[in-house]
């Protein structure tokens, strides 16, 4: 069973004309979320401004619509095509397991030849594990930003660490390429070191990504650590408040470093670095992405505008993964 949900959400069931987006993200020609809204409940979930494009009125977190689409036309003309499968919110929401919008998907573009992506905090990706195993090329990744399980229940409600860990080996034994996403990295919370020693056998690539503060949760977060973590508030204060970057740029040379004591390449905004399958992953920085974030989801949300009034008001892809 997959975990349990924090709050009931409002579920409805939507018709919208298509579920691929023409993607313009760097990562993917197209973009793919069989849900909009997220229930896993990140605390530092940045997805929310997704609200302003599907008339919500409810606090995010707590609907969810699940997508019911024509059957995709023609599969294989994704053949050799790069999607991406929750670039905003995660397709194995527990309520995936009711409702197996994901799984459908996965059904009709079987045999396409389509190259998947597929992002995640949840385990109940091992239900489909045969299915996209078919698939060429298959990747799927799993958000990780720490070991102590209380820290993670107090940020998210999707699986326990150990469960997602175990899904990633599963994938990787299964020979299906995985990718450890250490993200979002809280300073002085997240120990990405110890993250990369327990995954580094059962993934080919690890990505870092920083904790970015923007929005109405950067005053949950700050709140959080004001509470929970004191001696570091000034710390955040520095860095979130004063813009201070030299915390990221210290952690980059740190890290870098720690990569190389331990035999992993470690490159920065660069995912393009291919292995062996069974050589050691490597270890991407993504730190200093924001830019690209910033451009990425200014031309998304261009195209959300004009997919909106193409598709009456629905329709999902925007760059970020909502912080996952
Ligand atoms: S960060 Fe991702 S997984 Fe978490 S609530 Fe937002 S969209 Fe969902």
């Amino acid at each position: 069973m997959p975990e349990l949900m924090r709050n009931a959400p409002i579920i409805r069931e939507i018709q919208v004309r298509s579920i691929l987006s023409k993607s313009n993200l760097p990562v993917c020609e197209y973009s793919v979320n069989p849900y909009t809204g997220c229930t896993h409940g990140c605390r530092y979930c940045y997805a929310s401004f997704m609200k302003r494009f599907t008339g919500h009125t409810e606090p995010w977190g707590t609907f969810l619509d699940v997508k019911i689409w024509p059957r995709i036309k023609n599969p294989e003309k994704y053949r050799g095509r790069e999607l991406f499968i929750g670039s905003v919110t995660d397709p194995y929401l527990p309520q995936e397991e009711v409702y197996g919008r994901t799984r459908e998907l996965l059904l009709q573009l079987k045999g396409s030849g389509a190259r998947l992506s597929i992002a995640t905090k949840s385990d109940l990706v091992l239900r489909d594990l045969d299915l996209i195993k078919s698939f060429p090329d298959a990747r799927v990744s799993w958000s990780i930003n720490t070991l102590d399980e209380g820290f993670r229940a107090d940020m998210d409600g999707a699986s326990a660490i150990e469960r997602r860990f175990a899904a990633m080996e599963a994938f990787h034994q299964a020979g299906v390429r995985t990718t450890c996403f250490i993200s979002p990295i809280f300073p002085g919370i997240t120990d990405a070191k110890a993250i990369i020693r327990r995954a580094k056998n059962s993934c080919n690539l690890i990505w870092l990504e920083n904790l970015n503060l923007r929005g109405s949760y950067k005053a949950v977060i700050m709140d959080y650590i004001r509470e929970k973590y004191p001696h570091l508030l000034p710390l955040y204060q520095e860095i979130y408040s004063r813009g201070n970057n030299r915390y990221w740029e210290a952690l980059d040379g740190e890290m870098r470093a720690f990569a190389a004591g331990e035999g992993l390449d470690y490159v920065t905004n660069d995912d393009s670095m291919q292995r062996p399958f069974d050589a050691l992953p490597v270890v991407v920085n993504y730190f200093y992405h924001e830019k690209i974030r910033k451009s990425a989801k200014r031309n998304e949300d261009l195209r959300i505008g004009s997919l909106q009034r193409k598709e009456g008001g629905e329709n999902a892809g925007i760059a970020g993964s909502g912080g996952r």
